[in-house]
């Protein structure tokens, strides 16, 4: 009989064990590529990732040691899973085992897994008598909470405060079972099926150009369709046609918490076929979900970013919906991009991928282009109308400094207060948008322009009207405001611009009759608190919602007739060469929440700037012209897509230990540039405090380095990883390639 060996992957993130061990596989051993192992390691013990199987091997047999046992007895990688771990090692330059891990909830590795069958904690009490409970055990807070969450469905033990529970089992209120059950996430219950509408005439036209892709060898789409023109229908008929060819589908959104809508409609119409995969799952939803997916009983699959990793066999289709929203790509190592992972996905899987938006990223829609390599190329299908001939909404632009020569010192302009109030007393529901993070409450002097700013993180701190403190969003530090300016001694010191806090304040005093519910960061805290704040405004129980960027995406509320931009440019002159793409994609997302049934909607955008294309554009809904205008400018200024940024960003105690290693480091790669000969290729490269240079109390330096496309940038990333590995002590380096934020 011949020896079985088997290449296995630790999972120990280090660049040291970063490569395949080889241990024999003991006789009677069922295992294979993809299968979790034990494995001897050194004086210990740890988990790995079988990458692959092989008949020989060239170590001394007394060198090679055996696995110990398998962890699970399937394969919790599938082959194209691990071919495309294989793929992201080389592209984001990380560890093997950090890809890996991106492909099974946390919960499966270590010895946090319960396995197949767990205890779960069943309440005996009715809802009446729960309440009873928690009115004569007041003081038994642990398990009165127990009590409540239990009424909303069994739970896994394990995650539950034991000793209340023992106290709970004893009184006879709850019993615990032992038993295997996928628990289904709240927000998929009580979702009644849908049927098919009928397509509209461009909707049928894009889902039989997709189909007949889907049934060749697949094929990589931009669904451009303006906002209200029914993108999620035409992606539900071409995952039903996958479904019907006997294959599974991947639709990722940009936050799950954000679009419960798209989660609902896809529940409606394929039932339990569909799973949810996200962060705001608790790890034993999140850990059922992957196994009915794993296990074909799911083969549709929701989800933020992370799903594109979801075990589906048998690819059909991948969805990216929203494709702009920079939630796509991943802030933490490895840092992929979803879209580019989905696109590797799709390709090796002969599937169609499908990036869909109203307003595509200017980096996305260059690909379009006819002058763009085949195998580069996106296939453009467009979606003019909106669904059954409704009209886009109207939208008056005004201008806020004409507000402020009138005497109009109010945050709202005359106009808006108008509207608001014609569209309240037709009893229809208004939501007003407030793009707080361009232009939060900071607290200045007017004498001297000093700016409280957080001593931890050289930003400025924001007011908080409720409890009256100054709070920093980076880091969460906390101040009482000052009283008097601690620069000058003035007592003209005073707060800065509006927040969502205020607008739902000036609300509720100008229209008493308004029932407002706010959606931002501060009230959104708690899981599951997006879905009430929503539901709250779908049921009609409030009619004016406000929010930030949070509620500009996806919504689709047909009451709502009537739609404020409190602030238009409050993100058009951020340090950032994205800002004008940003704030054109908000004020084209937000405005097209209005007038979604069969009532026309308004839209009133107050800003400074209103001659400004990024506005004047976003008011027509006018991508195209956008775009022209916007990669004209790119071109020009020399940023991306016409250029690649990538940078390393050092983190040290202090300023000269992050600017000695930025600069250090920054020579050895003007070296690494002479010696491969791109040099002119380089825009620019140097060392240079970050942008935000103290966060968090660390302070932070960075090498930034532009240049031309064509350079190799993968040679560029594993030259860039390869310094930041080798920092010294006590200092960080982190590569980034083409950031996001580059603060
Ligand atoms: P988009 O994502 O393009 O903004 P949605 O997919 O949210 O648009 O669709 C807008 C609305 O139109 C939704 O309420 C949807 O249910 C409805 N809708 C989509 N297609 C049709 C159709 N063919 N017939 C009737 N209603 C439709
Ligand atoms: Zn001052
Ligand atoms: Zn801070």
């Amino acid at each position: 009989m011949t020896m079985r060996y088997a290449d296995v992957v630790v999972d120990l993130s280090a660049d040291a064990v970063d490569r395949f061990f080889t241990y024999a596989v003991p006789d009677d051993m069922p295992v294979g590529p993809g299968w979790q192992v034990n494995v001897p390691f050194g004086p210990r013990a740890l988990e790995g990732f079988v990458v692959r199987m092989k008949d020989s091997c060239d170590l001394p047999p007394n060198k090679v040691k055996p696995i110990r046992d398998c962890v699970r007895d399937y394969a919790v990688v599938l082959p194209d899973l691990m071919e495309l771990s294989d793929w992201m090692h080389k592209r984001y330059v990380c560890n093997r085992v950090d890809t890996l891990r991106l492909m099974i909830p946390a919960k499966m590795r270590g010895d946090r897994v319960h396995e197949a069958q767990t205890r779960f904690a069943h309440l005996t009490l009715n809802a009446e008598e729960a309440r009873a409970f928690i009115e004569n055990n007041k003081r038994a807070k642990a398990q009165c909470a127990l009590v409540e969450s239990l009424l909303e469905g069994d739970k896994p033990t394990p995650e539950l405060n034991s000793s209340a529970l023992r106290a709970l089992v004893e009184k006879g209120a709850v019993v615990c079972t032992l038993e295997e059950r996928f628990r289904t996430p709240a927000s998929l219950k009580h979702i009644e099926p849908a049927a098919d509408p009928e397509l509209m005439p461009e909707q049928k036209r894009a889902v039989d150009q997709i189909n007949a892709a889907l049934e060749k060898d697949g094929g990589r789409f931009l669904l451009n369709g303006v906002t209200g023109s029914g993108k999620t229908e035409v992606y539900i008929r071409v995952i039903r046609h996958a479904l019907a060819m006997g294959k599974s589908a991947i639709v990722l959104v940009p936050e799950i918490a954000l679009t419960p809508q798209m989660v609902s409609w896809l529940h409606a119409r394929f039932g339990d076929t569909a799973a949810v995969l996200h962060s705001r799952l608790s790890d034993g939803e999140r850990y059922d979900e992957w196994r009915r997916i794993r296990f074909g009983k799911a083969k549709v699959v929701i989800g933020a970013r992370s799903a594109v990793f979801a075990p589906v066999e048998n690819l059909g289709v991948i969805v990216v919906d929203e494709e702009h929203e920079h939630t796509y790509q991943s802030d933490k190592r490895p840092r992929y991009d979803a879209r580019e992972v989905a696109r590797h996905r799709a390709e090796s899987a002969g599937a169609v991928l499908i990036l869909g938006s109203a307003t595509p990223s200017v980096e996305t829609y260059m690909r379009v282009q006819p002058t763009v390599r085949p195998e580069n190329r996106l296939e453009l299908i467009e979606l003019r109308q909106r669904v059954k001939g409704r009209p886009l909404p109207e939208v008056d632009v005004v201008d806020m400094r004409g507000e402020l020569e009138k005497g109009n010192r109010s945050i709202f302009s005359t106009k808006l207060l108008v509207s608001l109030k014609h569209c309240l007393a037709e009893g229809r529901q208004a939501i007003l948008f407030m793009n707080r993070r361009g232009y939060s409450t900071f607290v200045s002097c007017r004498a001297c322009g000093y700016v409280v700013k957080c001593g931890q993180c050289d930003v400025s701190m924001t007011y908080h009207r409720t409890d009256e403190t100054l709070r920093c969003h980076y880091c969460g530090a906390t101040q009482a405001p000052p009283k008097v300016c601690p620069q000058c001694g003035s007592r003209y010191i005073k707060y800065f611009g509006v927040g969502t806090q205020q607008v739902e304040e000036e609300v509720k005093k100008c229209f008493p009759e308004a029932r407002t519910v706010r959606m931002d960061n501060d009230t959104t805290r708690q899981k599951d608190a997006h879905e009430k704040l929503i539901d709250e405004f779908r049921s009609g129980r409030a009619n004016v919602m406000i929010g930030t960027q949070m509620i500009a995406k996806g919504l689709d509320f047909p009451n709502v007739t009537l739609v404020g931009v409190i602030a238009a440019d409050a993100t058009l002159n951020l340090p950032d060469y994205r800002s004008v793409e940003r704030t054109f994609q908000l004020l084209t997302q937000v405005s097209g929440r209005a007038g979604r049934a069969d009532v026309p909607g308004k839209v009133v955008i107050q800003t400074y700037d209103p001659d400004h294309y990024g506005i004047r554009l976003a008011a027509k809904q006018d991508f195209r012209a956008f775009y022209e205008k916007e990669s004209v400018f790119r071109r020009r200024a020399l940023y991306p897509p016409f250029t690649v940024i990538a940078r390393i960003v050092y983190t040290a105690k202090t300023a000269e230990q992050a600017q000695a290693a930025a600069e250090a480091d920054a020579e050895k790669l003007d070296q690494w540039i002479d010696e491969t000969g791109i040099r002119r290729d380089v825009i620019q490269m140097r060392a240079l405090e970050a942008p935000i240079s103290l966060l968090r109390g660390m302070s932070r330096w960075q090498i930034f380095m532009k240049v031309y496309f064509r350079v190799d940038m993968n040679a560029v990333a594993v030259k860039m990883q390869s310094l930041a590995d080798s920092v010294p002590d006590g200092i960080s380096a982190e590569v980034e390639i083409n950031p996001t934020n580059l603060f």
